[in-house]
């Protein structure tokens, strides 16, 4: 029986999570679930799962979410505040694996925690490994954790990798890494509309159901440049070896292409609960609720280059992965400073690469020899992305 820790459990993956746990009741005990807001659907969490601790990061909410668990009968959770309480909980003895699903850098500071524990990690917070980088999986290789990655092509470059690979060796017999990328919902509009387009438009997501944040980040493409950096950290290798595949219908998630010739593709249903439930039951599988793949459905898969005129946010990083130290840190903060400002409405779509340039243009990249230095250019580019936009509006 494992312990499970889940960051982020009322998001989109936290909750995908424990739908798979839930079939699992004999290998996972859930001891710990968190949340920022929304004590409506941590409560029901606890109630279903009983876990040992629940953390609420707003301190009113997780009054609420007190009054809540003692109304339904649920005394076996502790509640605890505070954005220290989940480094607190994702260390915990008791915790095995850890699901890192909270969205952006806060989740940074719990997860590395976790990984200088030797937790297993289950890792689809991607913006916390863009901004920490060789830091993180030097922290992995040190405490011997293991480092699994959910998203989905990640988690399919990892399925297609040698038998026995562990994330952050380098595998010479790999040629190259063929990422796929949906495209997003604008993969087809016309330049001059991308302008005009809407919060709502751009979460619309064509094959997958999301977070907001992620969602704007998959009508950039800005998605795709985060996780070519995430390829490079986890698969120890150079960004000119992953190639961006454009594959709109988001059968394969990812490829692995060979010395030999031997390309590897793996695929299933676009359902979060597929990598989720590769990396729980790792090294061996379990069921996940997804629906079997239906090839005949699916009739035919289409390939084609990135457009990286329509998509300037994937040029960004290129560059920042390529500049390295804390440049893909600051293309992260300014990236989440700017969809925020998108989904409030205060800048335009089409603004948002360019609050990125001007923080990576602007802010210095400077070595990142501990997350303190990280964090620091994390905090900077947040200020510079502000003023910038503060300038537009
Ligand atoms: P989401 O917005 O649905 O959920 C985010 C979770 O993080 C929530 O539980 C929220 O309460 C918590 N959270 C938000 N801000 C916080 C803060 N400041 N402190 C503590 N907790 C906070 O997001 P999501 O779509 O589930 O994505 C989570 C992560 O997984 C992201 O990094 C995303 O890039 C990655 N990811 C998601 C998907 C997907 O299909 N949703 C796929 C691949 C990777
Ligand atoms: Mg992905």
């Amino acid at each position: 029986m494992k312990g499970l820790c889940v960051l982020g459990s009322t998001g989109s993956i936290g909750v995908s999570t424990l739908d798979v746990a839930g079939r699992h009741p004999d290998e996972y005990r859930v001891v710990a679930l968190t949340a920022n807001g929304n004590w409506e659907r941590l409560a029901e969490q606890c109630e279903a799962f009983r876990p040992s601790y629940a953390v609420m990061i707003d301190p009113a909410q997780a009054d609420r979410l007190k009054e809540a668990l003692k109304a339904k009968g649920v005394t076996e959770t502790k509640v605890l505040t505070g954005s220290k309480a989940l480094e607190e909980v994702s260390t915990l003895p008791e915790v095995d694996s850890v699901m890192a699903a909270i969205v952006g850098a806060a989740g940074l500071l719990p997860t590395l925690a976790a990984a200088r524990a030797g937790k297993t990690i289950l890792l689809a917070n991607k913006e916390a490994l863009v901004m920490s980088g060789p830091l993180f999986m030097t922290a992995v290789v040190q405490s011997g954790a293991a480092l699994l990655p959910i998203d989905s092509e990640h988690n399919a470059i990892f399925q297609c990798m040698p038998a026995q690979y562990r994330a952050g060796q380098q595998a010479n017999e790999v040629r190259r890494i063929l990422l796929t990328a949906s495209g997003g919902p604008f993969l087809r509009k016309a330049l001059s509309e991308l302008h005009d387009v809407t919060p709502d438009q751009a979460v619309a997501h064509p094959n997958w159901v999301m977070g907001r944040k992620i969602s704007v980040d998959s009508a950039t493409m800005m998605n795709k440049g985060l996780e070519l950096i995430e390829a490079c950290l986890l698969f120890n290798t150079p960004a000119d070896k992953v190639q961006v595949v454009v594959h709109p219908q988001s059968v394969i998630h990812s490829m692995v292409d060979y010395v030999d010739g031997s390309v590897l593709a793996q695929m299933g249903c676009p359902d979060m609960r597929i990598p989720i439930a590769h990396a729980m039951a790792w090294p061996e599988r379990f069921t996940s609720g997804a629906e079997p793949l239906n090839l005949f459905q699916v009739k035919r898969l289409d390939f084609e280059a990135p457009d990286f005129e329509r998509f300037p946010c994937l040029q960004r990083a290129y560059d920042a992965v390529r500049a390295g130290e804390t440049m893909p840190a600051i293309l992260n903060a300014a990236n989440e400073v700017a969809v925020a400002s998108f989904l409030d409405g205060q800048i335009r779509f089409t603004a948002i690469p360019d609050v990125i340039k001007h923080a990576m243009d602007t802010v210095d990249n400077l070595k990142a020899t501990d997350i303190d230095a990280v964090l620091e250019a994390d905090a900077i580019a947040r200020r510079v992305a502000d003023a910038y936009i503060a300038q537009l509006t």
